[in-house]
């Protein structure tokens, strides 16, 4: 059995909007729902969304009844960390899981293709993640904001999410961060890298699976909606 995870318990205080960004409408619907319906066509099984307390009620009605995402099981609350978000969607994960997948809900142009590429590679491998080759040159910075070191290009990659893992080694992972206390933890990956020893793979994601942050990243992903899907995937 195969679950989904979707985070939308950000506040989205970037985007210098009232209505928490996952809310926001791109071309016509909320945000949120682009995420929930390209894993409700995909091959996971069930979907646990993760939102902020107070937009429970909202989420069950205005995106999972309204739009009928019937694979929604459960609408949990989030945390005031990224990975605390991510704990409690796990606790409400059916137990029979054997390959979870997490999803930035703030990522609209995740597909079916892509999820089902992240889970072929979790199995495989035990841990994976949509990724793309950097395009830029990158610098390790001094605390002054001078470069200092750069690494060779050719081996550093954009992460993005859908996220897979083996669902034993990634709960482990959160048991085992709960003992240490640490809390500098951005993703998933780096979860089980730190406290499994487990690599995750580089599966190809796609340089339109953009993280909607900014208002100007809303029009980027309105665009990228519009465009012929997966053209320029590679
Ligand atoms: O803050 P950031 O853009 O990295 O968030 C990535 C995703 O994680 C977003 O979809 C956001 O809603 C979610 N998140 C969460 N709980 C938090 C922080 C972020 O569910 N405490």
């Amino acid at each position: 059995m195969r679950s989904a995870v979707i985070l939308a318990g950000g506040s989205g205080r970037r985007m210098g909007s009232d209505t928490p960004k996952q809310f926001l409408l791109l071309a016509k619907k909320p945000l949120i729902w682009y995420a929930v319906r390209a894993f409700s066509d995909s091959l996971v099984d069930e979907i646990v969304l993760v939102t902020r307390e107070e937009d429970r009620e909202f989420c069950r009605k205005e995106i999972c009844e309204k739009y009928g995402f019937g694979k929604v099981k459960a609408v949990v609350p989030g945390g005031s960390e990224r990975f605390y978000s991510v704990e409690n969607g796990l606790k409400a994960v059916n137990p029979a899981c054997e390959t979870v997948v997490i999803h930035d809900g703030a990522r609209p142009l995740v597909t079916p293709d892509m999820i089902s590429r992240v889970i072929a590679d979790a199995e495989r491998y035990g841990a994976a993640t949509a990724a793309m080759p950097v395009k830029d040159t990158i610098k390790i910075v001094d605390h002054e904001g001078f470069g200092r070191e750069t690494p060779d290009r050719r081996t550093l990659y954009q992460i993005q999410t859908p996220q897979a893992f083996s669902l034993p080694v990634l709960m482990q992972a959160f048991r085992k961060r709960q003992e240490t206390g640490e809390t500098d933890i951005t993703d998933d990956t780096m979860m089980v890298e730190r406290y499994m020893g487990v690599s995750a793979k580089m599966t190809e994601g796609s340089y339109r699976n953009i993280k909607v942050t900014t208002p100007e990243d809303l029009l980027a992903a309105e665009l990228f909606l519009s465009m012929k899907p997966q053209s320029d995937e590679v």
